[in-house]
């Protein structure tokens, strides 16, 4: 059973299938079965019925038949002479039979207890010479039935009366018709005359009357839960007996008029089964013959499913579904190659996602391609992401996929623009023209090849070729596997160029092609962590060049850029190949020298990069000396991390730089101190400005043709409530960076104009007062409407101030600087170039700057007179001023053979500690009074200035009051 089942029925359409085959058989045999049984039923008690109401029929007129006969016997034996005492009439038939006169009116039959009386009626009867017959009914007894029948004429008649067996009347039972009892009623009352078996009261009861002389009355009632059928017959006695009307039912269990019915039945039973047996048998054959094939498609579809495509479906039917089973077959066989392509392309995609190194991406991309394509050899040529004429190309064979030949080479730029406008792949072999390295493929048993360009966004980034023995067209599908391989190659390719690039452009200065902070800091990290492991030094040079921003911004931004190059070119030449330069942004360049054994390495090496860059640079054809500034930090005493490290060497640049550029200094934890001090500086600055900490010294300037003190320069002093007066050089650096200058500088200008005003209204006679202003506030927009405004405020005219610029920092940012200084001019105000000849001193500026007063650089002065080159450079530098028109200060005079040798040079006006320190207004107007009191002393006419002695009394008078503060530092970068 189990195993029939599993053969036939195992899955749910089979089940299905069976269900309805076997239910559309049942329906029918089931309805068959009722409709039959209903029939036959009906029929049988049709029949049953019909037979029943013939037999009470027979029976009724078997009856009667009975009565006529006899009336006939006793007729005919009386007429015979029979013993009138009824003796010899046939004693079968009679209980008894006597002879009675026609006069009596009752008769007793022998053996009865009750009389018979005739009614008039019945007499009458008799008297017309017809039988009659009367049923005397008794309470014990059977009823007596009396047949009178008159013998002989009317005159001499009698009338024999016989009393009828009821064994003759009813019949023999043993010849009713097999189950079927026979009663008989008086049709009137309605009570039963003769009833051997059951009384069918009901029947009798329930008779509508409907039976005539030709039918029998059918009626069907219950004995005791018995169904019963009964049929009526009405026995008519009147005409020939004068008695009352019979009724005779002839009645039959209802099963056995349906007995036939059981024949029926097991008959049918067995026919039904057999057919129900016969659908059962087709219809597994059917479901074996249609869902067999279809149950072989549907587990060959789970195969699939599972990622099976090797199995295959039997074909061997020649009906519909032999057809399906080849298409299945075929349709798996590609969805299996489909699959295995996805397969491929997907292990390719993660090939190429997983690692962003085309060295490392290639071999495994070209093994999954020889799943791909049953090629006997695939090769790759990638082109250089820097230079698409050099290329490599990598060979990989099936038989050996581990195995992945290499080689570089080189192509023309006629094969890359052949490459670079093919559309389509085209077969090779090793007489096509076709660059070299592809060709690689061609060894072996590869005699031709079909050969892809790779190409990303219209950018050429290499060849695939796919090797066979000879060439072989490919099939559409095999055309779309290559090129969608190499459309992936393409992606890997450029992604790997882009990151490539991404990371150049990271890590990487554009310009000069050198690692930028990023990656310094990376690599200076490794270095550490190398020095630490074995425990030796690296060491770190910050350079800066000097001078960078004039470049700049006098030959633009081109020459600067030429410059950082060059830069970078000399720097490369006084490495080791270990060492890594770096170009930090602007002109700060970095070189790390690794595993360093001795100090005299890092000498040497920052020897060697002060030389290299204090050689001219050639710009536009100029040549131009720069030099740089170096700070030098060494791991592990200058700083265990990288950006430690960085920023010692920062500091000690810094330093390098403001002790006069063009040199190199190591860091020292001294510097440290300096820089932090310079933020403590930053900080106090804020609040000096609040708390008014600021104030002027003035510095008297003598005019050195008329011996008179006409002017006045301002300068700047910070009372510090700890640090007592702190000196401008130390300060306005600090100033000027932190940006505090332009605040510090808007308040100077307007104490100077207070100042110019006051010393006016105390009388005391100036041609100018002049005041310092740092080149970043000439930065400033408004700066000119703020030196206009204070001027008006105080009512000075413009003439009478003039501003001083450093000469050594206009350089920085020419233009703007140009600006700010011809809007000052258009004022009316006077410009003086500061500290001439710190600079470039170069005539260039003179000549574009409309300055009016050139200050000689107190360095120059102090060489006088000794120095040679002083005193050339002073002549050199007053000849030029005057040739342009301009006015010359000589600062820093402090000796009276200075004063002489300026004044016979032809300078117009000195300043220095040889006339007065930098006094408070209130000393200056103390001197003044005094030089006021001098002012005829005619300074030019003597030898040895007569000035000197009265200037010196003054000084001897100011000299308390004086305070003087050591040379300024120049902290400014650039
Ligand atoms: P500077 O403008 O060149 O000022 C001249 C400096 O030389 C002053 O130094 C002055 O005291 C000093 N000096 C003058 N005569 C002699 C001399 O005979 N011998 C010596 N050894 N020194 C002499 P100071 O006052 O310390 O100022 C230093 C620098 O600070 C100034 O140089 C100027 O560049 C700057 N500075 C001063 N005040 C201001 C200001 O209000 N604003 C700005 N932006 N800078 C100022
Ligand atoms: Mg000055
Ligand atoms: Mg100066």
């Amino acid at each position: 059973m189990i195993g029939l089942y599993r053969a036939f029925l195992a899955s749910r359409v089979a089940r299905r299938v069976f269900a309805l085959f076997v239910a559309s058989a049942l329906v029918p045999l089931g309805l068959m079965a009722l409709l039959s049984m209903t029939y036959v039923r009906d029929t049988l008690i049709e029949q049953g019925q019909q037979r029943l109401a013939g037999n009470a029929k027979a029976y009724g007129t078997a009856v009667f038949g009975r009565l006529l006969d006899a009336a006939d016997r006793i007729q005919h034996e009386g007429a015979w002479g029979a013993a009138p005492t009824g003796e010899g009439y046939s004693p079968q038939l009679f209980r008894s039979i006597t002879f009675v006169p026609t006069s009596v009116r009752s008769i007793r039959l022998p053996g009865r207890a009750s009389d018979i009386v005739l009614t008039g009626e019945e007499h009458a009867s008799l008297d017309l010479g017809r039988p009659l017959l009367r049923l005397e009914a008794s309470s014990d007894t059977d009823p007596a039935m009396a047949l009178i029948v008159p013998l002989g004429p009317s005159e001499s008649r009698r009338w024999a009366v016989a009393e009828i067996k009821g064994d003759y009347l009813w019949g023999d039972r043993t010849w009713w018709p097999l189950g079927v009892e026979f009663c008989v009623a008086d049709e009137t009352s309605r009570l039963p005359i003769y009833c051997p078996g059951v009384w069918p009261r009901d029947a009798v009861r329930r008779s509508a009357g409907e039976a005539t002389r030709w039918a029998a009355e059918s009626i069907a009632w219950n004995d005791a839960g018995t169904p019963m059928r009964s049929a009526l017959w009405p026995q008519l006695l009147k005409a020939e007996f004068g008695a009352g009307d019979w009724l005779v039912v002839a009645t039959q269990p209802e099963a056995d008029l349906l007995k036939p019915a059981a024949a029926f039945r097991s008959m049918f039973v067995p026919a039904a089964a057999f057919a129900l047996l016969v659908v059962i048998w087709l219809s597994l054959r059917l479901i074996r013959s249609t869902l067999a094939p279809l149950e072989s498609l549907t587990q060959a579809t789970r195969r699939v499913i599972a990622h099976d495509f090797d199995s295959r479906v039997e074909t061997t039917r020649d009906d519909e579904f032999g057809e399906l089973a080849r298409a299945f077959n075929s349709m798996t066989g590609r969805i299996g190659q489909q699959f295995k392509t996805l397969n491929t392309m997907a292990e390719i995609d993660r090939a190429i996602l997983s690692s962003r190194d085309v060295e490392h991406v290639v071999p495994t991309v070209l093994r999954h391609m020889c799943a791909l394509i049953p090629a006997n050899a695939v090769g790759v040529m990638l082109l250089d992401h820097d230079n698409r004429l050099l290329a490599r190309a990598s060979v990989v064979r099936p038989a050996r996929p581990d195995d992945v030949t290499t080689v570089r080479g080189a192509i023309t730029g006629d094969d890359y623009r052949k490459l670079r406008s093919a559309t389509a792949g085209e077969w090779i072999t090793a007489a096509s023209q076709y660059p070299k390295l592809v060709k690689t493929v061609l060894a072996g048993d590869v005699g031709a090849a079909y050969a892809y360009p790779i190409l990303w966004r219209e950018t050429l980034c290499g060849v695939v070729a796919f090797g066979f023995a000879e060439a072989i067209p490919f099939t559409t599908e095999e055309q779309t596997q290559v090129q969608e391989a190499a459309a992936r190659l393409g992606v890997a390719i450029s992604s790997a160029w882009r990151d490539a690039q991404l990371y150049k452009q990271a890590h990487y200065d554009a310009l000069t092609g050198l690692p930028n902070r990023l990656l310094l800091v990376d690599r200076l990290s490794q270095e550490i962590a190398r020095c630490q492991r074995e425990s030796t030094r690296c060491a770190l040079l910050f350079i800066d060049l000097d001078h960078f921003k004039r470049v700049n911004d006098t030959q633009g931004h081109s020459s600067g850029d030429a410059v950082l190059v060059e830069t970078a070119r000399r720097l490369a030449q006084c490495v080791r190949a270990a060492d890594t330069i770096a170009r930090l942004g602007g002109d700060e360049f970095t070189i790390t020298f690794t595993q360093l054994s001795n100090a005299g390495e890092v000498h040497r090496g920052v020897k060697e990069v002060l030389a290299a860059l204090s050689q001219p640079f050639d710009i536009d054809g100029q040549q131009t000396y720069l030099g740089a500034s170096i700070g030098i930090a060494v791991f592990p005493e200058d700083g265990k991390t990288a950006a430690d490290l960085l920023k010692s060497a920062d500091t000690a640049m810094y330093r390098a730089k403001a002790s006069g550029r063009g040199q190199a200094m190591f860091f020292e934890e001294r510097m440290n101190h300096e820089v932090r001090e310079r933020v403590l500086l930053e900080r106090e600055l804020h609040a000096a400005l609040d708390n008014d900490e600021f104030t002027l010294c003035y510095q008297p300037q003598m005019d050195l043709r008329t011996g008179r003190i006409v002017g006045a320069e301002a300068l700047l002093r910070w009372r510090h409530p700890t640090r007592g007066l702190v000196s401008p050089s130390r300060f306005v650096p600090v100033a000027e960076e932190s940006g505090l200058i332009e605040h510090i500088g808007r308040w100077v200008i307007r104490d100077v104009c207070r100042q110019s005003r006051a010393f006016q209204a105390r009388g005391i006679a100036l041609e100018r007062l002049s005041a310092n202003v740092s080149v970043r506030q000439l930065y400033k927009p408004d700066f000119a409407q703020h030196v206009q405004a204070s001027m008006r405020e105080f009512d000075i005219v413009p003439a009478s101030l003039e501003l001083e610029v450093t000469e050594s920092l206009i350089a920085d940012r020419v233009v703007e600087v140009r600006g700010a200084l011809d809007e000052l001019k258009a004022l009316g105000v006077s410009i003086a170039l500061d500290d001439f000849g710190t600079g470039f001193a170069s005539l260039a500026y003179l000549m574009e700057f409309p300055v009016d007063v050139v200050k000689i650089d107190r360095t120059f002065v102090s060489g006088l007179p000794a120095g040679e080159h002083s005193l050339a450079i002073i002549t050199a530098m007053i000849a030029m001023s005057h040739a342009l028109g301009k006015k010359v200060v000589a600062e820093g005079v402090e000796t009276d053979i200075q004063l002489t040798l300026l004044r016979n040079l032809g300078c117009d006006y000195v300043q220095g500690h040889l006339l007065s320190k930098p006094i408070p207004a209130e000393e200056f107007e103390q001197f003044m009074l005094v030089a006021g009191h001098r002012r005829e002393v005619r300074a030019t006419d003597d030898p040895m200035p007569s000035v000197l002695q009265p200037a010196a009394d003054a000084g001897n008078v100011l000299r308390p009051f004086g305070r003087d503060i050591p040379d300024r530092r120049k902290w400014h970068r650039g």
